[in-house]
């Protein structure tokens, strides 16, 4: 098999991509062939084109070509390690990593059991639409916790696609579970919180047939030791020992991170911090895709910027074009902002995260400092008079260190009020941002003139690592121990947790 890049047709004209390849390779029509990753290209605005690239058999005659190279599957390179007594290990968290942990685990023969502290999918979206629209906040299930974990009300952009085994079967699970196919080809593959919901249900009705366990609304309260191993774990105040413990809780499961401090081995990690930036779509599209080019072939334009200011990286993450800001809280009396989409991404503004990376210099050397240098800068952006309202401001104002005077139309609920940003968040952040946002304006003339800051962004990646070994998996202070996922401080993202999880999972035999 051969791959083929860079074939090239007009965005208008997708019917032609067999003439095209034909007439790349200089050969007569190719009947069979895949389509591996497809890509916009945007450097001529108004006249876009899709480039693809094609997975086929070729003659070996055309096989001559720069853009034509030999196509190796990739390969499965997990061992199998570990036997298990049990049929039913232990998963603390149902998030991708732990969904798809139990996934694996079902396909080598366990039945695993999968506690979540939030509720299933349909309570749980009762309680985030409360919030949403009320302010009452439920601390143990909402926009973090809860069945399908933080992906839940994301955009649901699958970021991390690598030529790796288990990244592609984590995409055929998704598309096996409902998301469209062209998941597996698009450069920016995306489901919208709406597409994951759907997904997610169908992977726990799946593993309910398979004969796994859900236990909603049950959190790990507290794991005991003896002997360097695990003797037993609280759960809702029950004592359960298990075999082993595969603990998937995520990246905002604070108060479980201070209890596991001090009983295993973790450490601080750097992440970003910084502010959601919102534009109106037709802006943001316009300045890449040009005025005349039809948005139904190419879907709202995303952008990535990155920029550096002394020793810190300022970058855009998770755009959400077409998108929505919304509060991603856990914890009462804080605010915290993050992105959503639904998959049509229609909504009229399109926002992004514009973040800067601290460390231990920023935040300081003890392990939980992370932890509690995110939860400073969330109390000074909450209001009590004004519960979980974002502090917003003109992009320009913030520059100029003023309060907005005109009014602020964003995507936000609950709401906004107007603040200086400057006072709110640390000295550092605000030199870098204004940094990275006059960059960044001339990437994009009007970036800074047409922009909406709200705050804050605090919850980027973790700021903790369970410190595990390379090879099995596990704790390093405890061999029954499993931390996967975002929580682990080793994969970020849905689809890196996702595939985490899973080659977990093919450690273990019965
Ligand atoms: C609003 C939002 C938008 C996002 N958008 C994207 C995106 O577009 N693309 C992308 O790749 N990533 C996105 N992310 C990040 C992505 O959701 C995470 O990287 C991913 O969900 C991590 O998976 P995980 O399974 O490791 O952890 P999580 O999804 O966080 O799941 C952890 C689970 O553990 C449970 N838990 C925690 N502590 C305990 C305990 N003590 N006992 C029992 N259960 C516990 C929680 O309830 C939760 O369900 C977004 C995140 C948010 C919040």
């Amino acid at each position: 098999m051969y791959l083929i890049k860079n074939v090239v047709v007009p965005i208008s004209k997708e019917i032609e991509l067999k003439k095209a390849l034909s007439n790349k390779l200089r050969t007569k029509s190719i009947e069979n062939f895949k389509i591996i990753r497809r890509s916009i290209d945007a450097r001529k605005k108004n006249n876009l084109k899709f480039n693809y690239t094609i997975l086929a058999e070729l003659p070996s005659k055309t096989l001559k070509h720069p853009d034509v190279l030999e196509y190796q599957n990739p390969k499965p390179y997990i061992q199998t390690q570990r036997k298990l007594s049990s049929e039913n290990p232990f998963i603390i968290g149902a998030g991708p990593a732990g969904l798809f942990a139990a996934l694996s685990l079902v396909e080598k023969g366990f039945f695993p059991y999968i506690f979540d502290r939030g509720d299933k999918l349909e309570m749980r979206i009762n309680k985030v639409n409360d919030f949403w629209k009320k302010g009452i906040l439920d601390e143990e299930s909402n926009v973090q916790f809860g069945e399908g974990g933080a992906g839940t009300f994301s955009d649901g952009k699958l970021t991390t696609r690598t030529h790796d085994f288990y990244t592609e079967k984590v995409i055929n699970w998704l598309i096996q579970f409902g998301a469209d196919k062209k998941i597996s080809y698009e450069a920016l593959p995306h489901l919208g919180t709406d597409g994951l919901r759907k997904i997610i249900q169908n992977i726990r009705i799946h593993l309910e047939n398979k004969g796994c366990k859900f236990f909603w609304n049950h959190k790990l309260q507290d794991i005991n030791l003896k002997n360097d191993k695990i003797n037993s774990v609280q759960i809702n105040n029950q004592t359960f020992q298990p075999e082993i413990l595969i603990l998937a809780i995520g990246n905002a499961a604070r108060d479980t991170f201070e209890m596991l401090s001090g009983k295993i081995n973790l450490e601080s990690k750097s992440f970003s911090v910084g502010v959601r930036i919102e534009h109106p779509r037709k802006f943001i599209d316009q300045a890449f895709y040009g005025e005349k080019t039809n948005f139904s072939l190419t879907g709202p334009a995303t952008y990535r910027l990155t920029a550096k200011y002394k020793n810190k990286g300022i970058y855009s993450f998770c755009m959400c074009p077409g998108g929505f800001i919304i509060a991603g809280v856990s914890e009462k009396n804080l605010q915290v902002l993050n992105g959503m989409s639904y998959l049509h991404r229609n909504n009229n503004f399109s926002n992004s995260a514009i973040v800067v990376n601290v460390n231990k210099i920023d935040f300081g050397n003890k392990i939980l400092s992370g932890i509690e240098f995110q939860r400073n800068m969330e109390k000074k952006c909450f209001k009590k008079n004004k519960q979980y309202f974002a502090p917003a401001q003109f992009a320009k104002d913030f520059l100029e260190n003023e309060i907005s005077s005109s009014d602020l139309h964003t995507s936000y609920n609950p709401g906004i009020f107007k603040a200086n940003l400057n006072n709110l968040l640390p000295l550092q952040i605000n030199e870098a941002l204004k940094y990275g946002l006059k960059i960044f304006d001339k990437r994009i003339p009007g970036f800074v003139k047409k922009g909406i800051l709200l705050a804050p962004e605090t919850r980027t990646s973790s700021p903790i690592r369970i410190l595990r070994n390379k090879e099995v998996f596990a704790s390093l202070t405890l061999p029954d121990l499993y931390p996967v996922g975002e929580g682990s401080g080793y994969s970020g993202g849905i689809i890196s947790s996702a595939a985490d999880g899973y080659k977990l999972g093919k450690i273990f035999y019965c």
